[in-house]
């Protein structure tokens, strides 16, 4: 038997149909989630079946402006044609080798990521949450191996009301009680301090210290963006500690704020970056660390891993996802669309706002309380046409796709201002 040289296009199969719609309708398919799904999540009553830039469109066919993008998953929109054309190219070559063998999509993917943040390696994972405990694993062993902390001693610093994922050893460092409470025991060594706050964070490190992990801007928290000085103190302060800054930059980067990153707003340079959501272009799962040779080197073979983690399919519509940034365009965009958003919601403030924080097409939007909590003016603004989520209490959360028009960006805050005006 004589192996074959090249793959036939017969061996792909016949070309792609579209899938057969469920024939149910919303209101049917949302009660037939009930006794079969999980109920971890809350999600608005409205069932989407198709999408395409930032709108989406509902099984009957009812279209909606994407104000939540997928918590900035999707910064290029749903179904970004070169995206698409990226990942349709890669499922007919090969989509997953495990690392157990190389593949010929790994090395761009990790070069162009480097080139892009500044940065020397990147360690592939595939949600945030992995990229966050990745993170912390490397600042561990760099503790042990590097800096010399005693064995089992290390600690790392977190902010107050931070959200780095899901897992037992993230939810361990909460201050969230409904994401934590309930999940121990808790993973130790981690001290919690509050978020803008550099005297608290100079009194938590000591020489035990392995990193200080914080978000650059909280997202789910209500975009809370720290003082100006708050960033480069932390650098300074880790710097001078000996211990590493560890950037959550998953939400807030990759173009969300203006920036490629948010730390960029205060010329900062962390030492370990965690990057996530649009990595994967709104396609595929794809996350990493990223970070300076003399940190990632402390990883060797066998030491971490995980079977999907730089996956052929990942790899590729995460390069496509760096050529995109790699022009700047949508950096632009979000910086030049975010003055519009921030005028828009500066007209709306004292007409049923009380207070919103922007960068770059990112807000948090407190609603005035008496006018209902951020879940029923997300219902309202489903009702209006327009997606949006809200975060803790009356704190409404707008992030569209970096690819929304003037024209659309206005509308939405057209359509939030007919809300609160109810
Ligand atoms: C979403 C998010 C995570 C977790 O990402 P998952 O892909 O949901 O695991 C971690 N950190 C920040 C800042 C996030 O916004």
């Amino acid at each position: 038997m004589t192996a074959p040289t090249r793959f036939s296009a017969a061996a792909a199969g016949p070309a792609p149909q579209p899938p057969a719609p469920d024939a149910r309708s919303s209101a049917e398919l949302i009660r037939a989630e009930g006794p079969v799904l999980a109920h971890n999540y809350h999600p608005l009553p409205v069932v989407v079946a198709r999408a395409e830039g930032v709108w989406v469109e509902d099984v009957e066919g009812r279209r909606y402006l994407d104000m939540l993008a997928g918590y900035s998953a999707l910064n290029f929109g749903h179904r970004h044609p070169a995206l698409v054309e990226a990942a349709h190219r890669q499922l007919d070559q090969v989509t997953l080798t495990s690392r157990a063998f190389h593949n010929d999509r790994l090395a761009g993917f990790a070069e162009g990521l480097a080139a892009l943040t500044g940065m020397d390696m990147v360690l592939p994972m595939n949600t945030g949450a992995e990229a966050v405990e990745s993170g912390i694993k490397v600042a561990r062993k760099w503790a042990y191996d590097v800096k010399g902390v005693a064995p089992d001693q290390a600690t790392i610093v977190v902010a107050a009301d931070n959200f780095h994922g899901r897992t037992t050893t993230l939810v361990s460092f909460s201050t969230d009680p409904v994401a934590r409470a309930g999940y121990g025991p808790y993973t130790p060594g981690f001290r919690i301090v509050p978020y803008n706050d550099l005297a608290a964070l100079e009194a938590a490190v000591d020489e035990t210290t392995a990193a200080v992990l914080i978000e650059p801007i909280q997202g789910e928290a209500g975009v809370l963006i720290p003082d100006d000085g708050y960033l480069a103190g932390v650098r300074e302060l880790t710097r001078r500690a000996g211990c590493l800054f560890i950037a959550d930059e998953i939400q807030s980067g990759l173009g969300r704020t203006g920036r490629t990153l948010a730390v960029e707003h205060e010329s900062v340079v962390p030492d370990v970056l965690l990057l996530g959501k649009a990595l994967g272009g709104g396609i595929v799962p794809v996350s990493a660390v990223v970070a300076r040779r003399d940190v990632l080197e402390v990883l060797h073979p066998g030491e971490h891993g995980s079977t999907f983690g730089g996956n052929p399919l990942a790899a590729a519509v995460g390069s496509a996802v760096i050529d995109l940034l790699s022009t700047g365009e949508y950096q632009r965009r979000a910086a030049e669309l975010g003055e519009v958003l921030r005028a828009g919601l500066a007209g709306l403030t004292g007409k049923g706002i009380t207070g919103f924080r922007a960068r770059g097409l990112w807000a948090g939007v407190d609603v005035d309380p008496a006018l209902g909590t951020g879940r029923e003016i997300s219902e309202r603004l489903m009702r209006e046409g327009v997606l949006v989520k809200d975060t803790h209490g009356s704190t409404v959360r707008l992030a569209p796709p970096l690819t929304i028009t003037e024209d659309e960006l206005s509308s939405a805050i057209e359509a939030l201002g007919r809300v609160l005006g109810e």
